[in-house]
C-alpha cells in the first residue's frame, strides 16, 4: 500500500468513526427504528498478533498498574518496565524488550545483566510479553489498556486508526455496542495516558531525589565508622585523584 493510499484510507476510517460519534440523537433514534443498526467502521480482533510483533513502545498507565496490583501480578511486569525519553522531550512508562535483537547469523553473546541497551534500539522488537512459539500473549487477561484499544486511538478530539493494515479492520460482527465500547476504551486510554504523563516527571524526580539522599546518608554513615587510618588513606586517594595528570 502506498503512503497516499494509506493516508486516504486512514482519513476515510476516521470520518466513519467521527460520523458515528457525531450523529444527532434524534437522527440516530429515527434510523434505529427504520433499519437494523449498522456500524460503518467494523473491527474484530483476529488474534493475528501482528501488533504484538511490530508495535513500538507500549505505554503503561495508572490503570494498568492498578489492575496488576489488584491481581497480584506486578512482579511479573517489573523486569520489562522502563522509562522512555521520547523524542518530543516527554517521558512515558513503557514495556521494554529485555534483550537486544539477535542479528541473523550472529553468534549468541553472553548477556551482561547490567548492560544498558538504549531503549531506542529496542523499540522495533516484539513485545516482551509475546510468546512467539505459542503465538500468544503471556498476560492476556492483564494486558495493558493500550493493547485493549489498539488500533483505535483518541487524541482528545478525534479518533484515529493508527494501523490501517491491522487484519481486524473490516471484519464483520461489530455491533453498535462493540463500537461504543471500543471508542470508550480509546477515550479512557487518552485520559489515563494524560494522567500518567503529568504525574511521571514528578514521580521520577521524587524517586531520584530519595535515592540520592539515601546514598549520601549511607556514605556519611560509612565515613563516620571509619578508623583514622582508613580515613587518611581515603583522603590520600581523593587528593591524588584531584592532582593534575601529567601529559
Ligand atoms: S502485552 Fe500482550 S497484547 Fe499487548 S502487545 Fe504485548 S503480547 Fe500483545
Amino acid at each position: 500500500m502506498t503512503e497516499n493510499n494509506k493516508n486516504e484510507e486512514e482519513s476515510e476510517i476516521k470520518d466513519e468513526i467521527k460520523e458515528e460519534e457525531e450523529q444527532p440523537k434524534e437522527e440516530t433514534e429515527a434510523k434505529a427504528e427504520s433499519e437494523e443498526p449498522k456500524a460503518k467502521f467494523t473491527f474484530k480482533c483476529t488474534r493475528s498478533d501482528k501488533c504484538c510483533l511490530t508495535r513500538g513502545p507500549i505505554p503503561i498507565t495508572f490503570w494498568d498498574l492498578e489492575l496488576w496490583a489488584r491481581n497480584g501480578v506486578v512482579a511479573n511486569f517489573m523486569p520489562y518496565l522502563d522509562i522512555y525519553n521520547k523524542p518530543d522531550g516527554g517521558i512515558d512508562l513503557v514495556l521494554k524488550p529485555l534483550a537486544p535483537p539477535q542479528k541473523e547469523g550472529e553468534e549468541e553473546k553472553p548477556r551482561d545483566p547490567f548492560g544498558t541497551v538504549p531503549i531506542e534500539e529496542l523499540l522495533e522488537v516484539k513485545c516482551p510479553l509475546y510468546n512467539k512459539e505459542k503465538s500468544e500473549c503471556l498476560v492476556y487477561d492483564n494486558r495493558p489498556l493500550s493493547c485493549r484499544t489498539y488500533p483505535l486511538e483518541f487524541d482528545g478530539k478525534n479518533f484515529t486508526v493508527v494501523d490501517v493494515e491491522c487484519p481486524g479492520i473490516g471484519e464483520e460482527g461489530m455491533s453498535k455496542e462493540d463500537l461504543k465500547d471500543m471508542r470508550d476504551t480509546a477515550k479512557q486510554m487518552f485520559y489515563e495516558l494524560t494522567r500518567m504523563r503529568i504525574a511521571l516527571p514528578v514521580l521520577t524526580q521524587l524517586v531520584s531525589q530519595k535515592v540520592m539522599m539515601d546514598l549520601m546518608r549511607q556514605n556519611m554513615e560509612a565515613m563516620s565508622k571509619m578508623s583514622d587510618e582508613d580515613r587518611s588513606k581515603l583522603d590520600e586517594i581523593l587528593r591524588k585523584g584531584q592532582e593534575p595528570q601529567a601529559e
